[in-house]
């Protein structure tokens, strides 16, 4: 079972956002203004993940093993499974 990507949506007019499960190269529109809607971030594409960080850098991390970007509020890596070093040490 494929499962879908969530993405952070934005109304340019209104500058609201929603989150997503969206299919990439699809579009989507606002319900109200009827504009397309524009994609801000991708949340973390490995669900399901206890995260709910959105995959930006501001919230991201390297994991000390395996040094794939993970998000910052995960303890494990979701990549290797392995407990990531705390922050800051
Ligand atoms: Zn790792």
């Amino acid at each position: 079972m494929r499962i879908r990507q969530k993405y952070r949506m934005r109304t340019p007019s209104t500058g609201r956002e929603i989150v997503l499960e969206a299919e990439f190269g699809k579009r989507y529109v606002d319900r109200e203004s009827g504009e397309d809607l524009e994609v801000v971030a991708q949340l973390l594409p490995l669900a399901p993940t206890p995260s709910e960080l959105p995959w930006a850098v501001e919230n991201l991390r390297f994991c000390n093993h395996c040094d794939q970007l993970a998000q910052k509020d995960l303890n494990d890596c979701p990549y290797c499974g392995r407990r990531m070093e705390a922050l800051g040490g």
